[in-house]
């Protein structure tokens, strides 16, 4: 008998997987690594080839096509890390039948998702959830992905329906940026790939950000405040300085779809050095660069008020994955996701993400990668929580958009 997708992903949410920033490990975290042997096991005993694990933790296998078939070859990408925002360890999932109003979480600590802050919750209505305790984060993100990957693969595999050759990958620590770092793009060999890591079924994402890492420092001259005056350069007050110069209402707090901004992080600071680190964030390549070079004109005329001061770095993460996949020999890959949902009966969503994945850069390392939805709700949070109606859809639409890419 097949795992249900539901159940799948119950046994994964077992595995903590967190991921950290300031680890220089690949992966960041050794609990990944358990994850990683798991899902190596289970398709070397699914049957699949080429079954994979690499020193990083990268999982990768192989369904062959059917014999005879024409298709090119398909990849689908997961992330097994969980983010560091939220308790990821010791996961209690319960599976609730949502039939309205507030869901209570945990009966001996009153944790309560109230509708009112989570309206979302009525599309859900006569739904099974599985949510968590109230104490950590679900997984959903994005090891509702990995499931519905698998699941589809098993059951595709099983029913003899004819398919062309898909790839599988499964990445480490994709919640800190560095799903991509090893990933083995010409060993994959797929003609392109879609990461499962969206939103509800139906959201198609294909437009990130362009991002980049800017990083001020600030030099200044201390001295008793009692004989400071003309003397003293403090460092403090420059870097509030620096704040202003930017524009006030490109934040993060005051923008929302394609409204760029940039996003002080945080600043540490004395007299006599201040060091305010930023990231700058915006879909449309021309106004990213123009971003850049105003931030670096800021510093400019820090320099120019207060004398040869402050200086800067500024490092590009990644870029929008829109202005890869808007070419016209790769519209193919964003039409097949929308044929294959609109054939399930599902109302089409082109999501710009504020923020990026793995397929954004993966998309600019020659592996075209939008991102499909994996079901989740409420990502990095204790009220993420997925339904078992998403887990089977996002599974169905991957078996759809393999089907379909026969010729
Ligand atoms: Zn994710």
């Amino acid at each position: 008998m097949n795992m249900k997708v539901y159940e799948r992903f119950l046994d994964y949410v077992s595995f903590p997987t967190t991921s950290i920033e300031d680890s220089e490990t690949s992966p960041s975290t050794d609990c990944q690594l358990a994850l990683s042997r798991h899902l190596h096991d289970e398709l070397i005993s699914l049957g699949l080839e080429n079954v994979r694990l690499d020193e990083h933790g990268y999982v990768y296998a192989e369904l062959p096509a059917t014999e005879g078939v024409k298709a090119p070859t398909i990849g689908f990408i997961a992330h097994m890390d969980t983010s560091d925002a939220c308790p990821g360890e010791n996961i209690n999932p319960q599976i609730v039948i949502y039939s309205g109003g507030d869901v209570l979480l945990n009966e001996d600590e009153m944790i309560l998702m109230r509708r009112d802050d989570y309206p979302v919750l009525d599309l859900f209505r006569g739904q099974c959830l599985v949510a968590t305790d109230g104490k950590t984060l679900l997984g959903a993100d994005d090891k509702a992905g990995i499931a519905e990957i698998i699941t589809a693969v098993e059951e595709l595999k099983e029913s003899g329906v004819p398919h062309g050759r898909v790839m599988l990958g499964f990445t480490p620590d994709e919640e800190i940026g560095r799903g991509a770092d090893h990933f083995d793009v010409p060993g994959f060999g797929a003609d392109f790939a879609y990461t499962v890591d969206g939103g509800l079924a139906g959201e198609l994402e294909y437009e990130s950000f362009n991002a980049a890492a800017a990083k001020v420092r600030i030099n200044g001259i201390s001295i008793h405040p009692g004989s400071a005056k003309g003397k003293m350069k403090n460092a403090n007050m420059i870097a509030a300085r620096f704040t202003s110069l930017l524009p006030p209402d490109e934040v993060p707090e005051k923008t929302e779809g394609y409204e760029g901004f940039f996003h002080l992080i945080s600043i540490t600071s004395t007299v006599e050095h201040a060091e305010l680190s930023y990231i700058i964030r915006d879909h449309s390549r021309e106004s990213f660069e123009r971003r850049k070079a105003q931030f670096a004109e800021a510093v400019n005329e820090l320099n120019r008020e207060f004398g040869n001061v402050a200086e800067c770095t500024v490092t590009d993460s990644y870029y929008n994955m829109g202005d890869v996949l808007r070419k016209p020999e790769n519209a193919h890959v964003i039409e097949l996701a929308h044929k294959a949902m609109t054939e399930l009966g599902l109302q089409i969503r082109d999501v710009p993400i504020r923020g990026g994945t793995d397929g954004s850069r993966l998309s600019y390392m020659g592996l075209p990668c939008p991102n499909l939805p994996a079901g989740g709700v409420n990502g990095h949070s204790r009220f993420e929580f997925v339904s078992t109606d998403q887990l089977s859809l996002c599974c169905e639409i991957i078996k759809r958009i393999i089907t379909d890419a026969v010729t």
